[in-house]
C-alpha cells in the first residue's frame, strides 16, 4: 500500500541516542530516569510518520485523478515523508506544541519525570529535532528552548497512575495551523439547526471541516469529544488523535458513525491543502463523555496530515519499545 520507502528498523536502531543493548531498570521506580528514552522518542516522532497515516495518505493518492492537483499534493507529501525519515529531519517545519501522556505505576515521582521530559525537550530543540515554538503570549519573546517562560505549561504533560508494571509515554506534535481550525460547539446551535443528538454532532463536525477548508493542512484527522466541559472535552478530543487510523472504535455504533462521516466529509471537495479532490480527511475518532445536564459541548481537534505521534513503552529488563 505504501509508496514510501522508509529506512529499515536496523537503520533507525543504529541512529538511536540510547546506548546499544540499553535496558530499562524498573526495580527502583523512585530513581527511574526517562530523559534519554524520551529524547529518542522525540527523535523518532519528529521525522517518522506512523505507518497507518502513511497508508491512509497512499490510499488517498490512489483515489485521486491522475496528475490532478490533489494527486500531486499527496504525492509530494509522501515524498516529504520519505525524505524526512532518510535525513532524520523534522517532517514539517512546524514541530508543533509538544504534548505527552505518561502512565506509570505507583512509586514513580511525577516531579522527577516532568523535569526529565523537560530536559529531553530542551536537548531535542538544541539538536533541531524540535523548532523553538514556545513564545510569551503578548511579547512573542522566544527563549529558544521550548519551555514555557511563565510556568511549566510547555511541554504539556498529562500524568496518570495505573495498575500495570510498565511505564508508557505517548507523544504528539500538534501543529499550530491545525490547532487554529479546531472548534468547540455548544448545542443546541440554531445557526446550524443542530440539536442535542448525534445528528446535531454530525452537523457541527461538517461545519468545522467546511470552515477549515485547507487551512489545517488537510487531509485532516479529527478527534471529537461529545460532552464533558469546555476543558475536558477539548482534552479528550486531542487524546483521541493518538488512536491508530486502522483501529476501530470499541463502540460498534460509534465506529459506524465515524466511518460514514469520514466518507461524507470526503465528498466535500476540499481535498489536500484545500486544492480540491476526494481526500479531505484521513479519519475521524469520536467518543462520548459525561456532561452537565445544562451543557452539551462538541469539541473538535483537527490534526493535519503530518500527524506525528508515537508511544514509548518501558518494561523492566527489556529494551525500550517504540510503537
Ligand atoms: S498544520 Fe501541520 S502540516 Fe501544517 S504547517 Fe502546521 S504542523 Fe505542518
Amino acid at each position: 500500500m505504501t509508496e514510501c520507502q522508509l529506512s529499515s528498523q536496523e537503520t533507525v536502531e543504529s541512529l538511536s541516542v540510547l546506548p546499544k543493548d540499553w535496558q530499562v531498570d524498573l526495580r527502583d521506580l523512585a530513581s527511574l530516569d526517562i530523559t534519554l528514552s524520551t529524547l529518542e522518542l522525540i527523535r523518532r516522532t519528529t521525522s517518522r510518520l506512523p505507518q497507518d497515516v502513511i497508508d491512509a495518505l497512499a490510499r488517498g493518492h490512489a483515489k485521486e485523478a491522475q496528475a490532478s492537483r490533489a494527486a500531486n499534493t499527496l504525492g509530494t507529501m509522501l515524498e516529504n515523508v520519505t525524505l524526512a525519515d532518510h535525513h532524520v529531519a523534522p517532517l514539517c517545519q512546524d514541530t508543533g506544541t509538544v504534548i505527552f501522556w505518561v502512565r506509570h505505576p505507583f512509586g514513580v515521582s511525577q516531579r522527577a519525570l516532568k523535569q526529565q521530559i523537560r530536559q529531553a525537550v530542551v536537548e531535542a530543540t538544541k539538536r533541531s529535532w524540535l523548532r523553538p515554538n514556545c513564545v510569551a503570549a503578548l511579547s512573542g519573546k522566544n527563549a529558544g528552548n521550548n519551555l514555557d517562560p511563565f510556568h511549566e505549561g510547555h511541554p504539556v504533560i498529562h500524568f496518570e497512575e495505573w495498575d500495570q508494571a510498565e511505564v508508557e509515554v505517548s507523544i504528539m506534535l500538534k501543529g499550530g495551523g491545525c490547532e487554529n481550525v479546531g472548534a468547540q460547539y455548544r448545542l443546541p446551535e440554531a445557526s446550524l439547526g443542530a440539536g442535542r443528538d448525534l445528528k446535531g454532532v454530525r452537523k457541527c463536525i461538517i461545519d468545522a471541516v467546511v470552515k477549515a477548508q485547507g487551512q489545517g493542512c488537510s487531509p485532516g484527522i479529527l478527534g471529537v469529544a461529545i460532552g464533558g466541559d469546555r476543558v475536558t472535552g477539548y482534552e479528550k478530543s486531542k487524546e483521541l488523535l493518538l488512536r491508530r487510523l486502522d483501529a476501530p472504535n470499541p463502540d460498534p455504533g460509534m465506529d459506524a458513525f465515524e466511518k460514514a462521516l469520514a466518507e461524507d466529509l470526503n465528498t466535500l471537495g476540499i481535498g489536500p491543502m484545500g486544492y480540491g479532490g476526494r481526500t479531505t480527511v484521513l479519519g475521524v475518532a469520536v467518543e462520548e463523555m459525561f456532561r452537565h445536564p445544562a451543557s452539551f459541548y462538541v469539541s473538535i481537534s483537527y490534526m493535519c496530515w503530518s500527524s506525528r505521534r508515537m508511544t514509548l513503552r518501558l518494561q523492566n529488563a527489556r529494551p525500550a519499545i517504540f510503537e
